[in-house]
């Protein structure tokens, strides 16, 4: 057996992906390994959501990502008598860089997060399945089996099933995954359409039933998404079907051609019971899976590699103590649920055979939907949620707001925003960071070292002036994650010390 490593990441899909990237930052010591031969190369996730880019920026990798795909700015409502164009995303988003949702296959977004790790010396272990694990107290005995049969112990302080829906780390861990199936089943396909205006989300609403069509551009220029009728149950999925489903619900106005992918499936809502079981963690799909309402499921995926990643790092290092591992899945578990709620709101609506909701759907939101989403404020809070920029943790151990928190701007558990525009560049890079708002002439280095000393390197030091997201003066700890640990006002620096002596604490390493 080999010596052990900090972390053995299991799966390399999106999550599994974002969560090397992050460890290769902190200089964790760590393998990935994938059971598959090759990457994805179905176009699956679509979406990307404004907080996944931000995020993601901190690689360098949003650039190529934006470059790569679609940012569609308006969803084409087509109902029985009109179409109604909506802009997405460009109300109450003043706060991202992103203010769009980026189309783009997720096999693509694999290539660039893949492309990423091989840069900076990563390999993705192919063809290496997990097949046993048996936690201690301190660490984890894994097996792994490779392709060429042979198998291989290897132990670890943590491992993370970032290894989708079937999860071996979750199953072995014996940590149940509670949900139900939906009785539909759904056709998708990345093809050609003829005659839908480009750059923007269709969606046809009839009491034919429902459509929609997303930009895509590669691997094909459009995916196709349908529930396939109750009397086709079972039936091939072929260009003739779709296109029977595309004629009954937009009147005959579309010819599809050129498919690259077609398949059929159904979906779960489901969620693990536990994020963690003693030094094995879950995320992404592992984790939650739910139904594509709303383009969430990769996106939440990535933003769970990228609240634990660091945080294992720095706790390997002994920078950080073993306590703030338990903030993962008090951070997470909720997003997750909450995700799953949304998700099967959207879902039920949408799909629902009731008749209650199909006189919904087919009559009153064709109506009612233009002028909600029309009103600012609806439109602000929806996009908020979707974008995935609303997400906070205010109410996790590690936020902690000082004796007099400032009343506007962001709050303690708050995603720091990019308000000024490039604040979230200027706190990029690996660590934490402090920001300091007033006059810099408050914050000599002499008085921020008593309660700096001994963390060169862990956090850097930022004094913004009035370029600041709150009035007066503020301090904001910026954890590595883009979100604020603490935020206090004035210029006493006890409460931002004992927040790093809990969290950083001195001598650790
Ligand atoms: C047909 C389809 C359409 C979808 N459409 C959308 C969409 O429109 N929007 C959206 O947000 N999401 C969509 N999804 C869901 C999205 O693809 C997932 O949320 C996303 O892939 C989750 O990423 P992940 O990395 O957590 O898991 P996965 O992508 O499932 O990756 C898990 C990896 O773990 C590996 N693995 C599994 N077990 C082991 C083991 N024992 N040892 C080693 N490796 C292992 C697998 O080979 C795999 O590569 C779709 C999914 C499907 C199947």
């Amino acid at each position: 057996m080999t010596a052990p490593l900090d972390v053995l990441v299991v799966g390399a899909g999106p999550t599994g992906l974002a969560l090397a990237a992050q460890l290769r930052a902190y200089g964790a010591r760590f393998r990935i390994i994938d059971r598959s031969l090759d990457r994805v190369r179905e176009s699956r996730a679509l979406a990307i959501q404004p907080r996944t880019l931000e995020a993601l920026a901190g690689f360098g990798v949003t650039d190529e990502l934006v470059a790569r795909g679609n940012p569609a700015m308006r969803l084409r409502l087509h109902l029985p008598r009109r179409v109604v164009a909506l802009r997405l995303f460009d109300i109450g988003l003043t706060d991202t860089a992103y203010p769009f949702l980026l189309f783009l296959s997720q096999a693509e977004t694999e290539r660039v997060l893949s492309e990423y790790l091989a840069a900076r010396d990563v390999t993705i272990e192919r063809g290496t399945e997990l097949v046993r694990l048996e936690a201690t107290d301190s660490s984890v005995d894994c097996r792994l089996r490779h392709d060429d049969g042979s198998q291989e112990a290897v132990q670890a302080r943590y491992v993370v099933g970032c290894d989708g829906a079937h999860s071996t780390v979750r199953n072995q861990s014996g940590i149940g995954f509670g949900g139900y199936a939906y009785p539909q089943t759904f056709l998708l396909a990345d093809l050609e359409v003829d005659g839908l205006e480009p750059d923007s989300v269709h969606s046809y609403m009839s009491g034919a039933g429902m459509v929609f069509f997303f930009p895509l551009g590669a691997p094909a220029g459009w995916r196709m998404l349908a529930m396939r009728p109750p009397d086709a149950l079972g039936a091939e999925v072929d260009l003739p079907s779709l296109q029977e489903i595309a004629d009954r619900c937009t009147d005959e106005r579309l010819t599809l051609r050129d498919p690259v992918w077609m398949t059929d499936f159904r979906l779960h809502n489901r969620g693990a019971a536990r994020y963690r079981f003693g030094p094995c963690f879950l995320a992404g799909d592992a984790a939650h899976i739910h139904s594509p309402a709303g383009g969430q499921g990769m996106n939440t995926g990535i933003q769970d590699a990228l609240n634990l990643g660091w945080k294992l790092a720095l706790t390997c290092r002994g920078a950080a103590p073993e306590e703030l591992l338990a903030t993962y899945e008090a951070e997470r578990a909720p997003v997750g649920h909450s995700v799953r709620r949304f998700t099967d709101r959207a879902f039920t609506i949408a799909t629902s055979g009731n008749p209650v909701f199909r006189v919904g759907r087919t009559h009153i939101a064709p109506r009612l939907a233009p002028l909600a989403l029309r009103a600012a404020k609806i439109r602000g809070r929806l996009f908020r949620t979707v974008s995935e920029l609303g997400i906070h943790y205010r109410r996790s151990p590690a936020s902690t707001a000082g004796s007099r928190p400032p009343r506007d701007g962001p709050r303690a558990g708050d995603r720091l925003p990019d308000l000024p525009r490039g604040l979230q560049a200027r706190t990029a890079a690996p660590g934490w960071h402090l920001l300091l708002s007033g006059p810099p002439a408050l914050w000599p280095d002499e008085r921020l070292s008593p309660a700096l000393e001994g963390r060169v390197g862990l956090v850097s030091v930022h004094r913004l002036g009035g370029q600041s997201p709150w009035p007066g003066v503020v301090q904001g700890l910026v954890r590595p994650d883009g979100y604020l640990g603490y935020v206090a006002r004035g210029a006493g620096l006890d409460g931002l010390r004992a927040y790093l002596d809990r969290w950083l604490p001195v001598g650790r390493r």
